[in-house]
Parts: C-alpha cells; sequence; structure tokens
C-alpha cells in the first residue's frame, strides 16, 4: 500500500541520486588513470589528484 509520503520519499531518492550522479559520474574501474592512461593500483580512477581536477576541468568545460 502507498501513499503519497511513500511517492515523496521515492521522488527525493531519485533527485538525490540524479544530482549525486551529475557531480560524481560513477567511471568504471579499468586499472587505468581515466586522464593520461597510466596505470593505477587499486580502486582508483585516476593515478593523482592532479590528473583527477585536469578530468573534470576538461569534462565541465566539454559541457558548455
Ligand atoms: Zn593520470
Amino acid at each position: 500500500m502507498s501513499d503519497i509520503a511513500d511517492v515523496a520519499a521515492i521522488e527525493h531518492d531519485i533527485h538525490i541520486k540524479a544530482a549525486l550522479g551529475i557531480r560524481q559520474p560513477s567511471l568504471p574501474f579499468t586499472g587505468f588513470c581515466h586522464y593520461c592512461l597510466a596505470k593505477v593500483i587499486g580502486q582508483s580512477h585516476f593515478c593523482d589528484a592532479d590528473c583527477r581536477h585536469d578530468y573534470e576541468r576538461l569534462k565541465a568545460n566539454g559541457r558548455k
């Protein structure tokens, strides 16, 4: 049985997930840096903070 509160909660959850998805899109773990393609050890998307920063800046510029 669902009422308006349940629907609102589901709606809220969808919006939160969408907002998070835009800010931090889930990239696949390839074992390589997504920016410079260097080999990455462990569950990381980038080899260092600089690559993460450059990647995000590039992506932000590409959206405009
Ligand atoms: Zn890198």
